[in-house]
């Protein structure tokens, strides 16, 4: 290549408290009536003081932990300020020169990628834009908000998908967030830039951050539209504007929305209304001691203490819950099975953890241990083959010929030569060929 792509991230991520981050109005505004979680303070009255909601605080604290980043022993609020109409004080609650967490990092594809900080602040209203008018509902004004920022260290689209797929997974692994995209609950922010010296040690002089998207799809898409859009202009001599532009599903672009302020434009100051922030040594190591055990760990552990594969391991901890479904499944079946048939038959037969307890499940398995078991591997290895060997199946199935996976099924089960229910074989290439 004869470029190189420089990338960050700012992700916004809102807490599942009970109450918002400044009042005790309650914070679960999804789908209720508009303008029906309100009070004096987080409308902005004139004279209503905050009163900072430790458990956010606690759980911001927690991400960054999670992040590997170190949590400094003196923290202050700051006033961001800036004028629109969902953000009825004029300024915005943040955090400025002095965060909770600073400093972290984490892996991604045998990457290390750089945490800046993480933190604290609340979210605004929100703006629906009708006709003729434009209403606001203050909901979701004065919910807990947690910003983690990474170092500009991704060089490709791939790594920047798995890293908010394992950020998705920690917040929902300390059950802070539920991290639901569609309703808002975690919003990504890629900052990219394009330098034409692929061995470049300095960054380029400018950066185009695109604001708010909600979907991994959609900052997929966003990146390689810039990434294109900047390349054009840099081969051309020129040098991209520093803005913020916004993703435009219908026109599958990228659009300019304003160019991009500096820190000193929102002229933050400290928060005088809410004294900072002093923790004791044993204050951070006590939250630390309470973090759960994340899924990297997790899986690193049901490898070893239950000889699952890699593979097998990672689906099982993909979802907290259906990690410890397997758990309370292998603690009830004692040595009548082994945790790898059970690892099996869970991830083949896709089990509903909703629909069946462990240890239903188990009595299940042992029943379906008359016929013979493959293991999720194996299956997979030679469902691969098989796809591979007959590339037309990928292409018709593609142009919406279904058919073709019966005749897939029957490749699989002439390799396979064993008895097998064929709706797993069938699952399991349709996931292939997704
Ligand atoms: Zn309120």
């Amino acid at each position: 290549m004869n470029h190189k792509v420089i990338i960050g991230l700012e992700v916004h991520v809102e807490l599942k408290t009970q109450s918002k981050m400044f009042c005790d109005c309650s914070a679960q505004y999804f789908g209720e009536k508009p303008n029906t979680h309100t009070c004096p303070v987080c409308l902005g009255l004139p004279g209503a003081l905050p009163v900072p909601n430790q458990q956010a605080i606690e759980w911001c604290v927690q991400i960054g932990q999670a992040l590997n980043c170190s949590i400094p022993l003196f923290a202050k609020f700051d006033r961001k300020n800036y004028f629109y109409p969902d953000l009825p004080k004029g300024y915005q609650i943040s955090q400025y020169d002095q965060p909770f967490c600073l400093n972290g990092h984490i892996e991604i594809n045998g990457k290390k990628i750089g945490i800046t900080r993480v933190h604290m602040e609340e979210d605004t209203g929100k703006l629906t834009h009708e006709q003729n008018a434009s209403l606001i509902d203050f909901n979701r004004s004065g919910v807990p908000l947690v910003e983690i920022v990474t170092e500009p260290d991704f060089d490709n689209v791939k790594d920047v998908k798995a890293y908010l797929q394992k950020l998705q997974q920690i917040v929902r692994y300390l059950g802070v967030s539920d991290a639901d995209m569609e309703k808002g609950q975690m919003r990504l922010e890629p900052n990219i830039s394009v330098s034409l010296n692929p061995s470049a040690k300095a960054l380029p002089k400018y950066k185009v951050e695109v604001k708010n998207i909600n979907s991994f799809g959609f900052v997929e898409k966003a990146i390689d539209f810039e990434i294109k859009r900047q390349l054009e202009i840099l081969e051309k001599g020129g040098m991209p504007v520093q803005e913020t532009r916004g993703w435009d599903e219908t026109k599958n672009a990228t659009v300019s929305q304003r160019i991009k302020e500096e820190a000193n434009d929102y002229r933050y100051f400290p928060e005088p209304d809410i004294p900072p922030i002093r923790w004791t040594e044993k204050q951070i190591a006590e939250l630390k001691s309470k973090l759960p055990e994340l899924a990297d760990k997790k899986q690193a552990r049901f490898q070893k203490d239950f000889g699952l594969s890699e593979y097998e391991a990672e689906i099982l901890t993909k979802e907290k819950a259906l990690a410890d479904y397997f758990e309370e499944a292998v603690r009830v079946v004692g040595n009548k099975i082994t945790p790898k048939q059970l690892a099996n038959h869970i991830i083949n037969r896709k089990i509903d953890i909703q629909l069946i307890l462990p240890a239903k499940l188990v009595e299940e398995v042992i029943q379906s241990t008359k016929v013979e078991d493959v293991s999720a591997d194996e299956l997979k290895t030679i469902i691969q083959t098989v796809l591979k060997d007959n590339p037309k199946i990928a292409e018709d199935y593609k142009k919406g010929k279904d058919n073709v996976i019966q005749f897939a099924i029957g490749q699989v089960m002439y390799i396979l030569r064993k008895k097998i229910d064929t709706n797993i074989v069938r699952n399991l290439i349709l996931e292939e060929l997704k």
